[in-house]
């Protein structure tokens, strides 16, 4: 299915999208729970589409950022679990369990809020703690016996899972990871001693999975970027990677105009390209504000005819200029591949992500609000 109507959009494919989940569930095996990671628009591919599909492909829990992402899947008439990862604030207490959403709890203070939200509310409210085991980002600090001890204080709020996340997972020079884990440990084995077996304890991003870091798997993993096929590199000497994924999105856009330069023609904001030849340049409908960063000025290219073609001058708020003068059959109207793939020629969000001096992850996560996005 070819949209007629998109001047720039991404097409998602579910059979991919499936294909990486199922990956996944593979490596790990049958007794690890795999709970995806659609926070962020399921980096930019759709959090209800995603959703929907990963539950249908079988997965029972979810996890987001924030109250909102999971209320909207709530809204869309998801009934996996969700899991809310980034904390949250007084104001969204009522909708988290209007909602039913799982949170993590992030301190002590919290925890203690937490039940006294359940005990008001006079049924149990079930809640993973978060440890911060030297990432020093969200997760609590406390020492075991405090931790142990705040749990047992708990009248309503249930302990169901542990969770913690590494700083350096993808830096196998790196003893910080072995680190995190002998501490998760420490404290898993803590709260053991004082009788809290929670059922879920799960430390793992798309990275420790991929890499087969089984000693970081827990029962739980929450993998993200693997689930849109992609598995970082990694510094070091790292063991070959397990899973196979691919990724499952292609951001295109139409060429609005096609015009012949001649040498010597300055090209955009600020003249940062003058042409060295005749040029055919072609003016695609993408900008910074639909998330073709800035950045990629003079610097990017995208994929034209099946060809890698280069970015000419600036790239503007809505517009982009590329060089066509090697695929002169191009016109009006036709599409080009901003990231995915055309026949053999790829151009992933890693490859965009070096050009940019940036991360994968923001490459993805950039793609604007205004592109559309077609399921296939
Ligand atoms: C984003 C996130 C993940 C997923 O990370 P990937 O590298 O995309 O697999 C897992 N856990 C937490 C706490 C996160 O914030």
């Amino acid at each position: 299915m070819v949209p007629t109507t998109c001047r720039c959009w991404v097409e998602v494919s579910r059979l991919q999208l499936a294909g990486n989940y199922h990956a996944v569930s593979a490596a790990v095996g049958p007794d690890i729970e795999v709970m995806p990671v659609v926070k962020a628009d399921a980096y930019r591919h759709g959090a209800v589409e995603v959703s929907r599909t990963l539950a249908g492909e079988g997965a029972r829990w979810l996890a987001v950022s924030n109250v909102e992402e999971g209320v909207v899947l709530r809204q869309a008439g998801i009934t996996a679990h969700i899991f809310v990862m980034g904390d949250f604030l007084p104001f969204e207490r009522p909708a988290l369990i209007d909602y039913e959403l799982t949170p993590a709890i992030h301190s002590l203070a919290q925890l203690a809020d937490y039940d006294r939200m359940a005990a008001a509310l006079g049924r149990p409210l079930e809640y993973h703690l978060s440890i911060d085991t030297g990432m020093s980002r969200l997760g609590t600090r406390d020492e075991p016996a405090a931790l142990a001890q705040s749990v047992l204080d708990c009248n309503a709020a249930r302990l169901q899972g542990l969770m913690t996340h590494f700083a350096s997972a993808a830096n196998f020079e790196s003893p910080q990871t072995a680190g995190q884990i002998a501490r998760f440990e420490t404290i898993r084995d803590a709260l053991q001693a004082a009788g809290l077996s929670p059922r879920y304890c799960h430390l793992s991003s798309s990275i420790p999975v991929a890499y087969g870091m089984r000693n970081a798997w827990g029962n739980m993993v929450r993998p993200g970027h693997a689930i849109y096929g992609y598995v970082s590199p990694a510094r070091g000497e790292a063991p070959t990677a397990l899973i196979q994924v691919r990724p499952a999105l292609n951001w295109k856009a139409r060429i609005l105009e096609v015009k012949d330069l001649p040498a010597g023609a300055q090209v955009g904001y600020g003249a940062m390209h003058t042409c060295d030849r005749a040029t055919r340049m072609a003016v695609i409908a993408v900008g910074y504000a639909d998330g073709m960063m800035h950045r990629l000025s003079n610097k990017g290219k995208v994929i034209a005819a099946g060809k890698l073609v280069p970015i000419l001058g600036a790239v503007s708020m809505d517009l982009t200029s590329i060089d066509i003068t090697d695929c002169p059959q191009l016109a009006i109207g036709d599409a080009v591949t901003l990231l995915g793939c055309e026949g053999a020629v790829t151009l992933d969000a890693q490859t965009i992500a070096k050009a940019a001096g940036t991360i994968s992850y923001s490459v993805l996560c950039g793609i604007g609000q205004r592109v559309k996005r077609i399921y296939v």
